[in-house]
């Protein structure tokens, strides 16, 4: 690794937690730094969380070698206008992320009276689901595949889009939200004002409240998803009843992204994919109900590779990429 070499910064706004970090062109992490998410304080409470954030990696003597800044937030986003929603953080609607950003590397460069142009990298937004997709698509279980799907499957459901061998974020980089296309009519209504939405049926949450809802009964009053994964383990029959329940509403709804733009392959990560088993093993058998074109046959099913640092290594990915930062592949 060269002292010279170009790296990205990148930053991935969550609801619980605001994580940085210096990334290589092999996809490598360095000064790494996290802050808890104020998430119920007002826009510019959260905004001075992503400061520090940005400050600490600015901090950093690698920084004079970064050339580009990837932030990547809970959605929606709008990457066309810099501006953010996420569902998460209530004090942020239609908020000037980027523009707030960029002041403050401006302002802080200016009083540093750093000698010559106070330099501020381009910064490129883009939405959780997409970056992920871009890490995976780089680094992890979708590397190798010019058309995949990349999930996550947690307490939300989310994903990205490669196609034709590049990351598809979509005009304001949303493209692939998975988690918010029907697969029942009239389902439940789901928070983001449509029904029968896939992250009704499949989220964690709804997984254990339907298992819940049957009748299964939490041991030592754990009603977690991870608890009723457990138990489905133990072949209790609601608990695996319910991740029947998720596996089919996942499938569907691939079934569907595969019919309309042809992947080959899909990945899932986040809390409940680490499951395993109990939600793969439904996913893949019903995936076989719903896809049923000759073409969207064969489609592979594969667990993510790259854990809770794929949103960092995807927003550097994805910045590097707009930016067309050199030896970037
Ligand atoms: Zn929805």
């Amino acid at each position: 690794m060269h002292r010279t070499t170009p790296l990205v910064a990148a930053v991935d706004i969550g609801g619980t937690k605001i994580a940085g970090a210096l990334v290589d062109s092999e996809g490598r992490l360095t000064a790494r730094t996290q802050r808890p998410t104020p998430a119920r304080e007002d826009g510019a409470t959260v905004l001075a969380a992503v400061h520090e954030v940005v400050d600490a990696l600015r901090a950093d003597p690698d920084w004079s070698r970064v050339r580009a800044l990837g932030i990547g937030s809970a959605g929606p986003v709008d990457a066309s206008r810099g501006t953010v929603s996420p569902v998460n953080i209530p004090g942020w609607r239609d908020f000037p992320l980027v523009l707030g950003v960029e002041k403050r590397l401006a302002e802080s460069g200016a009083a540093q009276g750093a000698g010559g142009a106070a330099e501020v990298p381009p910064i490129v937004l883009i939405g959780d689901g997409p970056a992920i997709a871009a890490a995976e698509h780089w680094q992890g279980a979708a590397r190798g595949s010019a058309n995949s799907l990349c999930m996550v499957v947690s307490t939300g459901v989310g994903g990205g889009l490669v196609l034709g061998g590049a990351l598809y974020p979509g005009p304001t980089g949303n493209a692939g939200h998975i988690g918010h296309i029907s697969v029942d009519l009239d389902g439940v209504e789901c928070p983001c004002g449509s029904r029968g939405c896939v992250e009704a049926l499949a989220s964690g949450p709804a997984i254990a409240r339907r298992a819940l809802a049957e009748g299964w009964v939490p041991p030592s009053g754990d009603a977690s998803s991870a608890a009723v994964a457990e138990a489905a383990r133990a072949g209790d029959p609601i608990a695996r009843a319910s991740f029947e329940r998720a596996g089919q509403a996942l499938a569907a709804g691939i079934a569907a992204t595969a019919t309309l733009v042809e992947i080959d392959r899909v990945v899932i990560g986040g809390g409940v994919a680490r499951s395993g088993e109990v939600l793969f093993e439904p996913v893949r058998r019903r995936l076989a109900d719903y896809a049923v074109l000759p073409f969207v046959h064969g489609i592979e099913v594969r667990p993510a590779e790259l854990g809770t640092d794929a949103g960092l290594v995807g927003a550097a990915a994805a910045a590097a990429h707009v930016v067309g930062v050199e030896a970037w592949g």
